[in-house]
């Protein structure tokens, strides 16, 4: 047993099997920008970011001496009741960053999943209405509301329901759900046709109070809206008063190439969640919101007692004072095409490879079997290759690739990274995993 070992069985005599999706037998021990360490001395590159929550890397050092400075003059006493500079601060640069030139609020949280909560609470509240609408395919979050909007899984509803109710699941417009020689046109209208069909049977429009999505889903499989949909569905919450709102918790923060994925439509959206990469993985997450929303429920609708916590406040300022500072937006945008050229020559070499997507370092591809149709077995041999080879990649759906490394990396270990992905491909061509 090496030490990893050691200590996982020990961790599971106390760790419920519902908290991990298992991989491999590894435990980290330390982080350095795009490079991890695990306790028996291994390197790692990280293709993963720590579910795309590390984008300024790991232990940043601008952050790291932001956390320390704050923690020296106050850990915590809780917003709920008293302010402190460094949140107070950090809402009126989230509202600034946000899109959209209008007045906007800021409710903060712990965790991506109580901002898509507060998201079904301020929408309800505003409209006065119940129905909130989401997309088959996306991931929001593991509390009630939030799982209640989810689609990824099986075990996360199974045993623990009922659920929210009035949480209504449309077809997301997946490009996989495209029919051979089907144009994007024809798609985009059979997609909003499966949308508009409860509207004209069971399901009044006055009573919708919101409709929550990804602009590229993220644990969906790393599949960009498309454009004409997203306009469609924009219009149709202008039509209807319903509150248009956006999750930006994975992709927001450089990681598609843009500061929101949401800004690949020009859209800005009445309500926008944020969490993971907004303090580089401290525990911070926000609702971002149209003033009039976000004033709709009285205190206390929605506090945390440990939200707003300036350790991870005076983090968040460190990690957007980073972004700027290092460009990484405009780095995610330059290393995605590297990315993405590298995924294209594999998609060409290996029948294998299948659709890939990729919006700055953010990427999706698809492992394919001989007849085109998803390759778990495959993807779970190569995703093993890459830990043997060093670097950290998961799954998305059982056969997509996730491609979203810290946007920090080097371009030498971003090439690196990817030759090893070149590596264990030839490998599973050769069949030799
Ligand atoms: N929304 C999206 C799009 C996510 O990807 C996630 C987490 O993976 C969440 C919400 C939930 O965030 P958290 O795990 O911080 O609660």
């Amino acid at each position: 047993m090496n030490k990893s070992q050691e200590i996982l069985a020990v961790e599971s005599e106390s760790l419920p099997s519902s908290s991990r999706i298992k991989y491999f037998d590894m435990v980290i021990d330390h982080g350095k920008g795009a490079l991890l360490y695990d306790v028996d001395g291994r390197e790692y590159i990280d293709f993963l970011a720590s579910a795309s929550s590390a984008n300024t890397g790991h232990c940043h050092p601008k952050v790291v001496a932001a956390i320390q400075k704050q923690a020296t003059q106050l850990i915590h006493y809780t917003p709920a009741y008293y302010a402190n500079p460094v949140n107070s601060s950090l809402l009126t640069r989230l509202a600034a960053l946000a899109p959209g030139d209008f007045p906007k609020k800021v409710a903060v949280g712990i965790s991506g999943s109580d901002a898509n909560d507060a998201m079904i609470k301020f929408s309800r509240g505003y409209t006065g209405r119940s129905y909130i609408i989401c997309f088959t395919g996306a991931y929001h979050g593991s509390t009630y509301g939030s799982i209640t909007l989810s689609n990824v899984s099986l075990n996360m509803s199974r045993k623990i329901g009922p659920l929210l109710p009035n949480v209504v699941k449309m077809p997301f417009p997946d490009s996989h759900k495209m029919l051979p020689n089907e144009s994007q046109e024809d798609f985009v209208a059979r997609m909003w046709q499966a949308f508009m069909e409860p509207f004209e049977t069971w399901l009044p429009v006055e009573e919708v109070a919101g409709v929550i999505i990804e602009g590229i889903q993220g644990d969906g499989g790393i599949i960009a809206c498309p454009k004409a949909y997203m306009e469609k569905l924009y219009a149709f919450t202008r039509t209807h008063g319903i509150v248009f709102a956006v999750d930006e918790i994975n992709q927001g923060f450089g990681r598609s190439g843009k500061m929101w994925a949401i800004d690949h439509f020009d859209i800005a959206p009445d309500l926008m969640s944020i969490g993971k990469s907004v303090a580089s993985g401290m525990p911070f997450s926000a609702l971002i919101g149209r003033t009039e929303i976000m004033e709709s429920l009285d205190a206390p609708a929605h506090v945390f007692t440990t939200a707003g916590n300036p350790v991870c406040a005076a983090a968040a300022h460190a990690t957007l004072d980073v972004i700027e500072e290092e460009k990484l937006v405009e780095r995610s945008e330059r290393l995605g095409k590297i990315a993405a050229r590298f995924f294209e020559r594999m998609q060409k070499t290996y029948d294998f490879v299948g659709d890939v997507r990729m919006y700055g370092l953010d990427g999706g591809i698809d492992i394919v079997s001989a007849d085109k149709t998803p390759d778990v077995a495959a993807t779970t041999k190569i995703i093993a290759e890459l830990f043997k080879l060093g670097v950290i990649m998961i799954s998305l759906r059982g056969n997509i690739l996730r491609f979203q490394p810290p946007l920090v990396i080097t371009d030498e270990q971003l090439n690196t990274g990817l030759s090893k992905v070149e590596q264990a491909f030839e490998a599973y061509q050769n069949n030799e995993i």
